[in-house]
């Protein structure tokens, strides 16, 4: 592990990432409960929702009306996702202070999941980057699928890379590596965080991690180890992606947690009470949740990463 990566951000995506894919629809006043808990729990950024087309993501409808029923806090960012300009607009108009755009490193997955080919979301990319600074809102973007797509099967790192460095020239906070569908291994995140920092050294690395093939936290171990300062995770586990076929949740927040803390890397996040908030979340779903602590709970001495 670096001397310095004693700290490591979290993104909570529970509320959009880990939502969307859920079948019991989430009221609106359900989801601004869950936003508030991660905050109360300590968590900075959280992805709040999308605004996307709700025809095909119904469980991210309410996109505006959530925006409007969270009290803002100070130092708190509520990411709004958005693929297109569209989208950017309504998360403007909303009330987001930072959002987050997608580019699909696969070409196949790009149209699949936003319509158009990944040279056009790059360039929608770099004007919505342009309109969020005017507008002082905080812009990053993810490159999804940058471990494997369901659809082209291996991305060479090359054509990932070659993506990353385009979307950077928008100088974004950061930019992620998403393993969207679970399919990554932790030599290939050592490699592929490894070659984003050689070539980009003042870019800020957040990874993004889905469990599908329970990889997900060894993942987030070589992330970090090779110098990612940012990990997205979801409460529970919970997540998918309507367009990526058998993709599961992300990395469970909770476990993530137990993790870091026992390593000794802080985060600023309450692990009891991210449990708790587990234990909420699979009363409002009806079945138990993927996550592994929301079963086992923590151990002494741990429960405070807050402080560590
Ligand atoms: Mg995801």
């Amino acid at each position: 592990m670096p001397a310095d990566a004693t700290t490591i951000e979290l993104v909570e995506v529970g509320p959009r990432d880990g939502l969307q894919n859920e079948s019991v629809v989430f009221s609106t006043a359900a989801k601004v409960e869950f936003i508030e808990r991660v905050i109360a729990a300590g968590t900075r950024r959280v992805e709040v929702t999308s605004f996307v087309n709700p025809k095909r993501v119904p469980q991210m409808a309410d996109a505006e009306d959530v925006l409007r029923l969270l009290p803002r806090h100070e130092g708190v960012y509520y990411v709004g996702l958005v693929l297109n300009a569209k989208g950017f607009e309504r998360a403007a108009a909303a009330g987001c202070n930072e959002i987050g755009m997608a580019v699909v490193a696969s070409d196949t997955f790009n149209r699949r999941n936003q319509g158009v080919s990944t040279e056009e979301s790059i360039a929608a990319w770099l004007d919505i980057a342009r309109s969020a600074k005017a507008a002082g809102i905080r812009p990053q973007v993810t490159v999804s699928a940058a471990f494997g797509c369901p659809f082209e099967g291996e991305i060479a790192a090359d054509r990932v890379l070659e993506v990353v460095r385009r979307v950077a020239e928008a100088e974004p906070h950061e930019v992620a590596l998403a393993d969207t569908i679970g399919v990554g291994v932790p030599t290939q995140v050592t490699d592929l965080v490894g070659r984003v920092r050689d070539a980009l050294p003042g870019i800020q690395v957040r990874c993004h991690f889905h469990n599908t093939r329970n990889t997900g936290l060894a993942n987030a171990y070589a992330a970090v180890q090779a110098g990612a300062t940012v990990l997205d995770a979801s409460v529970g586990g919970i997540g998918g992606c309507p367009f990526a076929p058998a993709a599961t949740g992300n990395i469970p927040t909770e476990d993530l947690l137990y993790m870091l803390a026992r390593m000794g890397v802080r985060t600023g996040v309450d692990l009891e009470a991210t449990i708790a908030t587990g234990r909420w979340l699979q009363d409002h779903l009806g079945r138990p949740v993927p996550g592994m602590l929301v079963k086992a709970g923590g151990f002494p001495g741990v429960s405070a990463s807050r402080e560590a």
